[in-house]
């Protein structure tokens, strides 16, 4: 950074640096940023106009990033090289510069005026840095009265200093968000991928189990087990292309949705029948605690059932044979929370977020021993919430872990005014 005389600067105009510093920090778009810069450069120095040059650190040269408005908006595209020009002497020098008469000064690039259409009579130029890496020029142009002095140099060097951080700031900022912009264009072209594909695969597989199922009956023994796998790894096609399908609704949105009061411990029962043959074949042992009073939330009981069924699917693929599952549902203040705790792998503590992301899967995908395609969670997830609930996990790893849905329960929720 430059060396700063504090002392040589009025309290009332460091009373301003230091609000100027506390906007500057709060902007994040690098032009409304630098067009603040440069307002407050002029004001603070007396000055006609001020501009930003930023360097480009590959090809070397300055380039005009802001100007006041009584500059050519062409200045946008003027590109000033650093060996011969103030703004060049300014940072290559890492010194503040003024020049009192740009007419009678050498390094004076008239073309430059002529561009932005200004009349430059004199110029303080300061650099701006980030940290300790110069960044650009920042120059107050033609002082109302008199000439530039010191403490219009120890200020505009105090706002260039300022200013250089919150420009790269607001840089690392702009990054930050193209980089998830493009993550979430990415996400968004497998979601339509996977949208199109369980599409596609619907219609052949029910001809397959359609076939297969006429066939088994017509069958002799030995060729009905054959069948049977056939069967068997047909319907396993089939769950994973329902989950696909289910994104149908998330993308939808609400207007998906047709609510109704739902029993949620009538869900519940519903939800564990519908996965018994899986329960029996893996002896596991499901316990219900249902309260004996009927708990009902505003909801879509189809959307609900998907929910509640991929929790039940993860319990119970994620347990080993005879392990211990159970369902409840329990009344909290104005929510219904539903659980589905298992005793199975579990789930480790800095994963427990990211689980509920379209995807996202604790084992890698191509060392994965469990089937599924990372997205349940992340369905049941947008699902719940858009019927203004909430879905959260909690786990020790090893031991088990716990699913709950905390629903609003009917007539405390949002629908019902
Ligand atoms: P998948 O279809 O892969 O199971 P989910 O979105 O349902 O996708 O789950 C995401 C990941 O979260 C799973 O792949 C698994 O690693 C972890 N997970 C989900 N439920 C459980 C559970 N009950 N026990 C242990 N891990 C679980």
């Amino acid at each position: 950074m430059t060396q700063i005389n504090v002392s040589q600067v009025s309290s009332g105009t460091l009373a301003r640096l230091v609000d100027i510093s506390r906007e500057l920090n709060s902007k994040t778009d690098i032009d409304d940023l630098l067009t603040h810069i440069i307002q407050q450069a002029a004001a603070l120095t007396g000055a006609e106009a001020a501009s930003i040059l930023l360097l480009d650190p590959h090809t070397r040269q300055l380039h005009f990033k802001a100007a006041s408005d009584e500059m050519d908006p062409a200045m946008a595209d003027a590109v000033v090289p650093l060996d011969s020009s103030i703004a060049g002497a300014v940072l290559t020098s890492n010194r503040p510069l003024i020049i009192a008469d740009v007419a009678r000064d050498p390094r004076w690039n008239p073309s430059v005026s002529q561009a932005i259409n200004f009349q430059t009579r004199s110029i303080l130029g300061v650099p701006m840095h980030d940290v300790d890496r110069p960044v650009g020029v920042l120059e107050a142009l033609n002082k109302h009265e008199g000439r530039f002095t010191s403490e219009d140099v120890e200020t505009l060097s105090i706002l260039a200093d300022i200013a250089g951080v919150a420009v790269e700031k607001a840089r690392l900022i702009q990054e930050l968000q193209h980089a998830y912009d493009e993550l979430n264009e990415l996400d968004q072209r497998k979601t339509d991928f996977i949208a199109i594909a369980s599409h596609e695969l619907r219609t052949p597989l029910s001809v397959i189990l359609g076939y297969v199922s006429f066939l088994r009956e017509e069958a002799d023994p030995a060729m009905a087990e054959q069948l049977d796998s056939v069967m068997t790894a047909a319907v396993k096609l089939r769950t994973l292309i329902q989950d696909m399908l289910n994104l149908q609704y998330v993308d939808a949105g609400q207007a998906a949705l047709s609510l109704e009061p739902i029993d949620l411990g009538a869900l519940v029962r519903e939800v564990v029948l519908g996965n018994k043959d899986t329960i029996v074949a893996k002896q596991q042992n499901v316990t219900l605690r249902l309260p004996s009073r009927t708990l009902r939330t505003m909801g879509d009981q189809q959307v609900m059932g998907i929910v509640l069924n991929n929790l039940l699917d993860n319990a119970i693929k994620f347990t080993p044979e005879k392990g211990r599952i159970s369902m409840g549902l329990e009344v909290h203040g104005v929510e219904a929370w539903l659980y589905v705790k298992d005793t199975g792998l579990g789930i480790p503590q800095d994963k427990l977020e990211r689980i509920f992301k379209r995807f996202y899967q604790v084992e890698h995908h191509l060392r994965r021993q469990y089937e599924g395609l990372g997205l349940g969670l992340a369905i049941a997830r947008e699902l719940v919430e858009l019927q203004n609930g909430r879905i959260w996990a909690e786990s020790v790893e090893g031991q088990g872990s716990v699913f709950y849905v905390a629903m609003p329960l009917e007539g405390y929720g949002p629908q019902s005014g």
